[in-house]
């Protein structure tokens, strides 16, 4: 098996493309059009007028919707290539909707396509692969975000509607979404995990309603929330609106997720990149009595500590992407390595961005510098798609079942395999001849 860390000249040319497309082109929109709210609505006249043009050369460069199979419009480059693109989307926000790869349409996209009947694709599927739709994926509920067993919204069949009666809570972009896809029980007598169902629900659908605008802390005084809580009351859809089979919502959940966590987790590596170019920059051109502050000792050390922090990281997302590659994202070793990617990823951003942020002292705490908007990131991304000790829990579930099935003798109750004693006992047997000899000279 060869171990090759290197880029493919072809797709070098690309990346290198996609670099300075999205310093010229897309980075400055992060400043002229900030907000998740402007992002996410694509009847907002940037789409129109500037991102489409945009995602046109990015389609010319094959270059668009690079998680997907080329039959839905993707490239089938695979999640390798695809985290070193997502590494330089990670630059910009709005680099995931100019490249089409915007979450969390991407995830509904792809189970659409892989569980969609041909209805649906037709009517869900394709606008929003061509990006002129936006959707949103209602999971988590305000008595149970992270517990799935604490589920109640209900979906019953009545002839040849579903009814569906809950609370959804943070659902991503449901205030400018055209549908909604929604997790719901079908079946209260069994375990949550095979009682659940998804449904495609339309956002005009009589019965929708949103409680509040809920935004993350930092829409706190603009007002512009875009993660709202929904009730639905008595909300119908034809019975044909199921996705999947009846009682597949947590597989297909599981599809959805484990691609999404490992996308956010190959941005992060480009959002760390930035801040850690940000703190080079700062240290080459501060100046202090001694001369530039990177010569400072400490200094040198803390960009010494967050580069290699860094390229940890980035080893750590492209081994996990390389894993999904290999065995697809239901295997056992995907889920391993995508939770401890999911687990460390706001921890790094976090200490990354501190690190920078604190190089630039009260400029980089200021509202002068980008650090505040990718700090805010990393809490939200340790709750996004399942707090860090769940994933963590599915981490030591899935080192322990590796372990168990690789042992080679029963364990003993109280002395662990590498107790001394019977280590040295087996060691004298078997080196008895030369010990002997050596004894006897
Ligand atoms: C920016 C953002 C976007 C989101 N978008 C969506 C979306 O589009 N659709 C959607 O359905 N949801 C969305 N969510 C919700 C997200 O899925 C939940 O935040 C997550 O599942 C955790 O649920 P909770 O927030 O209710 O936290 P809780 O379940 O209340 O957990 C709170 C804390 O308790 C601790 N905890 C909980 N369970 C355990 C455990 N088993 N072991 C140890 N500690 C535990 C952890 O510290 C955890 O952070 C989004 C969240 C954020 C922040």
């Amino acid at each position: 098996m060869a171990w090759d860390f290197s880029t493919e000249p072809e797709f070098q040319e690309k990346l290198d493309w996609a670099r300075d497309f999205i310093d010229r082109e897309v980075k400055p929109l992060d400043i002229a059009f900030p907000g998740e709210h402007v992002v996410f609505d694509k009847s907002h006249p940037v789409h129109q007028s500037i991102i489409y043009p945009l995602q046109e050369q990015v389609k010319a460069k094959r270059l668009w919707a690079c998680h997907l199979a080329p039959a839905l419009g993707g490239q089938g480059y695979g999640q390798v290539k695809l985290a070193l693109l997502q590494e330089q989307l990670g630059h910009a926000n709005w680099g995931m909707v100019v490249f089409g790869c915007q979450a969390p349409d991407s995830g509904n996209a792809e189970i659409i396509a892989h569980y969609g009947t041909e209805a649906q694709k037709q009517k869900y599927l394709q606008p929003l692969l061509d990006s002129r739709i936006s959707s949103c994926y209602s999971m988590t509920e305000p008595q149970g975000g992270a517990d799935p067993s604490l589920f109640t919204c209900r979906a019953e069949l009545d002839g040849d509607e579903w009814i569906i009666n809950g609370e959804k809570w943070y659902s991503s972009s449901a205030n400018v979404a055209e549908f909604i896809i929604v997790m719901a029980i079908t079946n209260k007598d069994v375990p949550v995990h095979q009682g659940a169902s998804m449904l495609l629900v339309p956002c005009n659908t009589p019965g929708l309603e949103t409680i509040r605008e809920t935004g993350n802390f930092s829409d706190i005084h603009s007002k512009t929330g875009t993660h709202p809580y929904l009730r639905f009351n008595h909300v119908r859809v034809p019975k044909d609106h199921l996705l999947g089979e009846e009682g597949q919502g947590f597989m297909l959940a599981q599809v959805r997720l484990a691609g999404g966590r490992l996308h956010h987790a190959m941005r992060t590596v480009g959002n760390c990149q930035r801040a850690l170019d940000m703190m080079c920059e700062r240290g080459l051109a501060r100046q202090t009595r001694n001369g530039s502050l990177s010569r400072n000792p400490v200094v040198g050390e803390q960009i010494a500590d967050t580069w290699a922090k860094v390229q940890a990281f980035r080893m750590q997302v492209m081994h996990a992407a390389w894993i999904m590659d290999q065995q697809g994202p239901l295997a056992h070793e995907t889920r391993l390595h995508v939770a401890a990617v999911k687990a460390a990823t706001p921890q790094v951003l976090k200490d990354v961005v501190w690190a920078a942020m604190h190089l630039h002292g009260s400029l980089g705490v200021s509202d002068e510098m980008p650090f505040g908007g990718m700090w805010n990131t990393a809490p939200m991304l340790a709750c996004a798609d399942g707090p860090t000790e769940v994933h963590k829990a599915t981490m030591a579930k899935e080192i322990m079942r590796r372990f168990k099935s690789e042992l080679r003798e029963e364990l003993h109750p109280l002395w662990p395999s590498e107790h001394l004693p019977a280590r040295r006992e087996a060691a004298d047997k078997k080196y008895a001849h030369v010990l002997e000899q050596a004894n006897n000279d």
